[in-house]
């Protein structure tokens, strides 16, 4: 049997304003400003979803869903990083695991980790135990410092075997 191993990674940013909601990993967070974008702006799973790509040369999000294409206005981000796994898993790719980092000021993202991570890894279809979600601050510093926009970093690692 032999293994295939890719890593990819993927990085995205939004800024958040007033009168969205806050969506990060597919979970709603209660928070008065949420990601400006032309889908929900879940910038966790955008990240995720290049770091798929990028793993199996597939190109970039905006590749997939152009911001420009009416279909993917308002679109929930769980069904744009479905529709990239669901026929990369039917082609053999696994996920070994998924690393996250998201950054952001506000909210205080600690007490969600768990719950985000759990519900990407039902997204993969992978046990919660390989997908491991961190969150940091920058401190104040920077645009991000000041509440005015989320960014997310992910790294993943994919296998297939063959006989
Ligand atoms: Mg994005």
């Amino acid at each position: 049997m032999a293994h295939a191993f890719r890593v990819g990674q993927g990085f995205d940013l939004h800024r958040l304003v007033r009168g969205r909601p806050f969506v990060l990993g597919g979970l709603r967070i209660p928070h008065p400003r949420g990601p400006l974008g032309h889908s929900d702006g879940d910038a966790l799973l955008h990240a995720l979803t290049d770091a798929l790509l990028g793993a199996t040369g597939g190109g970039d999000i905006g590749d997939r869903f152009p911001d420009t294409d009416p279909r993917w206005e308002g679109a929930d981000s769980r069904a744009l990083l479905g529709a990239v796994w669901a026929p990369l898993r039917k082609a053999g790719w696994r996920v070994c695991n998924v690393d996250a980092t998201v950054v952001a000021e506000r909210p205080t993202l600690g007490p969600w980790k768990p719950r985000i991570a759990r519900g990407i890894a039902r997204l993969l279809g992978i046990p919660a135990g390989r997908v491991c979600v961190k969150a940091k601050t920058l401190e104040k510093l920077g645009e991000i410092g000041k509440g005015k926009a989320v960014a997310a970093q992910v790294v993943v690692l994919l296998d297939k075997s063959s006989r």
